[in-house]
């Protein structure tokens, strides 16, 4: 059967390399040597195991021979791959090239092609299903308390049926994932709130729910050009297809209902935590006076990508902390467009829980709006935030016409 948008196979990878090492049926290694190979793309952008299963590390790939490199999945690397595309590889502009991205990344990509920072056209998107990542400092104690295990020794890890599992000389070592969250380890915090978990904005979403009674990766057509890639690495020999099995859809979709019913429980939880009201600006005060103006929590962010550091001076050159103001400008730049990845927060060196606040007031104002950032390339009908405020101020209307 001709793949066509909207169809769903279970595929394997005829390399037998790329079955073994691939986290399911090493479909996305297979797709992305195939689109390198066959010159549909210049480059492929993966992710590879550095010093350890904790050091997740990107790499661009040109040679196809060096694919292998990036089969299976790194669970507890918190990479954002988006703002690579626009900070080190001039957006895509001159190069085409594919990659396997996580929701967050696929996000990303869609807020920086509506600021004019990459040219989507170029890149070919092979969504991740993800249920969540851990970092890697959260992960190495976790092991260490909880299970009892030098985090050094372990080789492997996978999170599977909702356990978290590693492998060790020692043996096999697992836990319930939700155990693990109800004492503080676990998934990053925006990761437990996502409701991005099969990117259907990519070309394909590829992911392991839904495969049953073989060895496969389950892969959804997401577009015309992902349906082509389908089609010619099945007829290249590069890729098998079969249909899923219909208690595998039964089972793909509730799994996925239950994971977005446990997210939405995770941001009533994390939200009402931060209180309301005067107690909500008191926290913000207290938790962001910590902070030492390293502009990490700028650099990082898809949606300030272009932002001039000196857009941020609202103190004497060298004040620590900075006012408060220099907080609320980057959340009024940002809380209509914040797409949840948990970079600003993962990196702050001062933990500073940037994106659960940021988090919090996006998910009030994009209701507001009716405008989900990072989900197509619309825009908010309404102009950035700063903008929208400073007109109403004026009593002028808002402005609509969708320019940032
Ligand atoms: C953090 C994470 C969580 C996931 N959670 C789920 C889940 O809950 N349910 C589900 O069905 N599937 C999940 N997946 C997808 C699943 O693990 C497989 O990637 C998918 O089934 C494809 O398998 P494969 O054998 O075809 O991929 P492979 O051929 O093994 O290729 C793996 C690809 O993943 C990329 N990769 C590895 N680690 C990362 C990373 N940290 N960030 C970005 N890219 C990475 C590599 O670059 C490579 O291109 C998750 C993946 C990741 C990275
Ligand atoms: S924010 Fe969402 S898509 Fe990104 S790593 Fe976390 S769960 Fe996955
Ligand atoms: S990353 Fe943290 S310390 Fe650095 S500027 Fe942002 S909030 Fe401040």
């Amino acid at each position: 059967m001709k793949p066509s948008e909207g169809d769903v196979f279970y595929v394997r990878a005829c390399n037998r390399e790329f079955l073994e090492k691939g986290e399911s049926g090493g479909a996305v290694a297979a797709l992305l040597k195939f689109a390198l190979e066959s010159g549909s793309v210049d480059a492929v952008l993966g992710v590879k195991k550095g010093a350890d299963i904790y050091d997740a590390v990107p790499v661009l790939i040109t040679d196809p021979e060096e694919i292998s490199e990036i089969s299976g999945s790194l669970h507890c690397g918190t990479l954002l791959l988006s703002r690579l595309f626009s900070s080190y590889l001039e957006g895509a502009e001159g190069l085409r090239i594919a990659a396997a991205l996580k929701g967050c990344d696929v996000m990303g990509l869609y807020e920086l092609a509506k600021r004019g920072k990459l040219r989507l056209e170029n890149i070919l998107m092979l969504g991740l299903n993800c249920g969540g990542s851990i970092s890697p400092e959260t992960a190495r104690e976790m092991l260490a308390e909880k299970f009892s295990v030098d985090p050094d020794s372990v080789k492997k890890e996978r999170i599977s049926k909702g356990k978290f599992i590693v492998e060790t000389p020692e043996g096999e070592f697992s836990f319930p994932m939700d155990e693990l969250e109800e004492e503080g380890y676990g998934r990053r915090s925006n990761c437990r709130r996502c409701m991005l978990k099969i990117p259907r904005q990519a070309d394909l979403a590829c992911g392991e729910w839904g495969v049953m009674g073989t060895e496969a990766t389950f892969v959804e057509v997401c577009s015309v050009k992902g349906a082509e890639l389908l089609e010619r690495a099945k007829t290249s020999g590069s890729v098998e297809t079969t249909l899923p099995v219909p208690k595998g859809l039964e089972i793909r979709e509730k799994i996925e209902q239950s994971m977005l019913n446990l997210a939405a429980d995770w941001r009533k939880k994390d939200f009402m935590a931060l209180g309301e009201g005067k107690a909500r600006l008191q926290k913000l005060v207290d938790e962001t006076s910590r902070c030492i103006k390293c502009y990490t929590c700028i650099e990082v962010c898809p949606p300030l990508a272009g932002a001039n550091v000196s857009d941020f001076t609202v103190d004497a050159p060298g004040k620590v902390p900075p006012s408060f103001a220099f907080h609320t400008l980057r959340y009024s730049l940002v809380a209509d467009s914040c797409i949840n990845c948990g970079q600003c927060e993962e990196l702050c060196p001062m933990d500073i829980p940037n994106a659960l606040f940021m988090h919090s007031f996006a998910v009030e104002l994009q209701e507001l709006y009716g405008y989900r950032a990072g989900e197509d390339l619309s825009v908010p009908k309404v102009a950035p935030m700063e903008v929208f405020l400073r007109e109403k101020e004026q009593g002028k209307e808002p402005e609509k016409s969708g320019k940032w």
